[in-house]
């Protein structure tokens, strides 16, 4: 039986990255019908709106997207097609696995680290309730509800019973925002509970970005909200050689959209220097998705076997390969 994915090339570098994680899907030999959808900025100007109807209607229909970044106009009022995404089709997690690859130098190649970044998707500083209050005086709101709250903690201790990990540790600024991210906490707490077997613990967010830059290799599934999500997976990509690595998911209760971190890099588009890494990870997090279990332990395996050879990467880790390249020695390691 073969799955159906939407396929969102995106602009920028989108279209090179995703035709290369395509194709590795592709020779792993699961079978998906890939449904190409067309998002950019030109599409969007044309249909007035960040989300075109044709693309909801794609998503809706096979529930799994594997999307590549898109360019949001900067002028004409348009809010992020990811913000409309998530709001849209309320997914509430972002998954993010950040883990040192072989043979790829960083500053912390010395070190082994394997998280996992649980952000909060929905709510947080992200409510765009803002409002000047008067001239020069502006508020913006933080929303926090029990109901976001428990389900991201919900998904972070399953995925670490499923997963073997050890240990929780909840990020949080309760210390000054004792409501908000108090509640957040008491959320955590509560389903902590639940999952004896998994450790849990708690760090104010400014500490817990001091510790992930000196002891990294401590941090296992970290559970955060939205602000606090975005700014530390961003350090945590720093951490294992950038954003051109780092897979993220977006899942909700009925839908699932895959993506890199990075943006449309159009510094970089359409010259062959694009990294498909992240977007390959992001392809290898779908294939777990829809249970192709081997499949995703292959095309992870076959990855790290190219980094690991250090022969035949791309320029923003310190190789000379260009994006074809790379995905022919993927492909190669496959087999
Ligand atoms: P960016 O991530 O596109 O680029 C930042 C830097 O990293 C650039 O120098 C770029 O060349 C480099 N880079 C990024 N990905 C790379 C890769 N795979 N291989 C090699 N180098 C890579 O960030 P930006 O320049 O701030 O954003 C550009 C556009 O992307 C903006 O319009 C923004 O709105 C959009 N954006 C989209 C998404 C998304 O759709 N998921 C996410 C972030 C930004």
């Amino acid at each position: 039986m073969s799955h159906q994915v939407t396929l969102i090339p995106g602009d920028g570098i989108g279209p090179e990255v995703a035709a290369a994680a395509r194709q590795i899907v592709d020779a792993t030999g699961v079978k998906i019908d890939w449904e190409t959808v067309e998002l950019n900025p030109d599409v969007i100007a044309k249909a007035g709106v960040s989300l075109p109807p044709h693309v909801i209607e794609s998503l809706e229909r096979t529930r799994v997207g594997m999307k590549g970044p898109v360019t949001t106009p900067i002028a004409g009022g348009y809010t992020s097609v990811n913000v409309a995404l998530r709001k849209r089709l309320d997914l509430f997690a972002n998954v993010r696995p950040v883990k040192s690859l072989p043979g790829l130098i960083t500053r912390f190649s010395d070190v082994k680290i394997d998280m996992v970044i649980f952000r909060e998707n929905t709510e947080d500083l992200y409510s765009g309730l803002e409002h000047e209050v008067v001239t020069d005086v502006v508020t913006s709101l933080k929303v926090i509800t029990r109901v976001a709250s428990i389900r991201i903690a919900e998904v972070a201790f399953k995925f670490a019973v499923e997963h073997d990990r050890k240990k929780v540790v909840a990020i949080h600024k309760a210390n000054i925002m004792k409501l908000a991210d108090g509640l957040f906490l008491r959320c955590c707490r509560e389903v902590a509970a639940r999952y004896p077997q998994i450790e849990y613990k708690e760090l104010i967010v400014d500490n817990a970005s001091m510790q992930l830059v000196i002891r990294p290799e401590t941090f296992d599934v970290l559970l955060l909200p939205n602000l606090y999500g975005d700014i530390v997976s961003d350090l945590a990509a720093g951490l294992v050689g950038g954003l051109g690595i780092v897979p993220g998911a977006n899942l909700g209760e009925k839908h699932a959209v895959f993506e890199a971190v990075h943006g449309s890099a159009p510094d970089i588009a359409g010259k062959g220097l694009a990294n498909p890494t992240a977007m390959m990870f992001s392809a290898v997090m779908m294939l777990q998705y829809l249970k192709e279990i081997a499949a995703a332990k292959r095309m992870q395996a076959a990855i790290e076997k190219v980094y690991a050879a250090k022969k035949t990467l791309t320029p923003d880790v310190g190789g000379t390969a260009n994006t074809t390249a790379f995905t022919a020695a993927v492909i190669d390691a496959l087999k």
